[in-house]
């Protein structure tokens, strides 16, 4: 998902969150929503859809406030209805709180126990929802928004970056492994004016200076008198979701000082440099692939070109919920570039394989345009297991590399050859302490520990 959160009275809060929510688009497809702060009054639209969709211009009208919350949801937990869509509003002893989060938490079970004891109105199935009470439960037995929050963090475990709104100001929180990004940015010429958004591209889209990370553990307050820092819980390990790295993040924004498409163009290079190949022509699946590709024909050699045009309207195929949609969406996406093709020997490079459906079908593509070779290389390893702390990678049955070995899959693919960057290769490439990342789709080595029962619902 992306979250985004802005204090800034006297600006079009309203507006400035739909060009954030807009460059945050690609973190979640299927719902969009923005609550505004007029004083104690709330005022929220959210519904189904991309954010052009769900709002415009007569709709902002009505989203009058001093700050606002918004978010752009694709779903992990709860099903894809407009109930969970995001923020939640939640009615508190302080006034309403709106939350926006991202990630996923691993002790729902028994948050959501813990709170149908304290007879609380749960209307959703998502934990976000349950964050919101949680905390709301705290204010009421007494806490004011900023200890009330911590509390209610320190009873989550699992992934959360939140952006949540009250009529006192904006708070941005990370958990205490910073498994999902959370960014400040500063309004340009306003030095006391804060956003927050999950990545630096929500930034830049409304001209706020990228200031720093919200760090693991750290909770920010914004409001009239600027922002104030807490670190709530002391940061065991950090663990960035490397998959945000390699994959999931606009290329355009900053992590670690760069933006990604540096580190990308990086990966490629170290691919090539792990497993070249001979071929006429190197071009990345786009748009993800794209930057690996490039880095490759740099170490390597291989001219770089293009071998597929996308139609840039179609959303993330994977985000889409069922496997039909999926592959209908997929057709909908890519066309090959015939001419460009015809007689080459092709290298085809993918930021990572997960299902295997998307490649099978490029691979076949290739072909029927004239591909006489199709050489197929990976910039991260096998996704071996799924994820439990918000990316959607299905159930461990569904990976094409829990089960099968790289020749079998090259096999199914049907590959000339196929090989993935190795795990050492993508986490030296990030110049990083490579234990500074969550990994566990390529390991199983989960960072957070998930509980029996979540990890049977997704473990062969
Ligand atoms: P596949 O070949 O596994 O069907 O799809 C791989 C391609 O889809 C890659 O281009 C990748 O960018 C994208 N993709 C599809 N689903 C997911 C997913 O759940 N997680 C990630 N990281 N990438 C995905
Ligand atoms: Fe990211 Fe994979 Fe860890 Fe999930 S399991 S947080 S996708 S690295
Ligand atoms: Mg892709």
């Amino acid at each position: 998902c992306g979250v985004f959160g802005i204090y800034a009275p006297g600006e079009d809060v309203a507006k400035l969150t739909y060009f954030g929510l807009y460059a945050l688009q690609h973190r979640g497809q299927e719902s969009a929503g923005i609550a505004t702060f007029e004083g104690t009054t709330v005022h929220l639209h959210k519904d189904m859809g991309l954010v052009s969709q769900v709002f415009n211009e007569s709709v902002l009208q009505e989203l009058p406030g001093n700050l606002a919350v918004g978010h752009t949801r694709y779903s992990t937990t709860g099903s894809s209805r407009k109930v969970n869509a995001q923020p939640a509003v939640v009615e508190s002893r302080l006034g309403k709180l709106a939350l926006a989060h991202n990630g996923n938490l691993v002790n729902t079970v028994q948050l959501r126990e813990e709170l149908l004891q304290s007879q609380c109105n749960l209307v959703t199935t998502t934990d976000s929802e349950m964050i919101a009470f949680a905390i709301a439960e705290e204010v009421n037995a007494g806490a004011n928004w900023v200890d009330g929050c911590i509390q209610a963090c320190r009873r989550c475990q699992g992934a959360f970056s939140l952006v949540i709104g009250t009529p006192d100001g904006v708070m941005g929180v990370r958990d205490p492994n910073g498994i999902r990004p959370l960014v400040i940015g500063i309004l340009a010429g306003e030095p006391d004016r804060y956003v927050l958004a999950s990545e630096t591209c929500g930034l830049d889209i409304i001209g706020a200076e990228y200031l720093r990370d919200v760090q693991p553990g750290e909770l920010v307050w914004i409001n009239e008198e600027g922002l104030t820092s807490i670190q709530w819980q002391q940061q065991s390990q950090r663990k960035l979701c490397i998959f945000e790295m390699i994959y999931f993040a606009r290329p355009d924004s900053l992590m670690h000082e760069e933006t990604l498409y540096s580190y990308r163009m990086r990966l490629g290079r170290r691919l090539a440099a792990e497993s070249a190949v001979e071929a006429d022509l190197v071009f990345g699946v786009p748009d993800s692939g794209i930057p690996a590709a490039i880095g490759f024909s740099q170490a390597s050699g291989v001219a770089y070109g293009e071998g597929l045009i996308k139609n840039r309207y179609v959303g993330r195929t994977f985000i889409q919920p069922t496997q039909t949609m999926r592959e209908s969406g997929l057709r909908m996406k890519l066309n090959p570039l015939k001419d460009v093709l015809a007689g080459k020997r092709v290298v085809i490079v993918d930021d990572s394989i997960v299902r295997g459906t998307t490649s099978r079908k490029l691979v076949k593509t290739l072909r029927e345009a004239g591909a006489v070779e199709v050489h197929m290389r990976i910039s991260s390893p096998p996704v071996t297991h799924p994820c439990f702390y918000g990316i959607d990678t299905d159930t461990q049955d569904q990976l094409i590399a829990a089960t099968k070995s790289v020749a079998d899959i090259a096999k199914q693919l049907e590959v000339d050859s196929l090989a993935y960057l190795s795990w050492e290769g993508m986490l030296e490439a990030t110049r990083e302490d490579t234990n500074s990342f969550c990994s566990a789709c390529f390991t199983g080595d989960y960072p957070v520990a998930i509980p029996e029962q979540v990890k049977r619902s997704k473990l062969i």
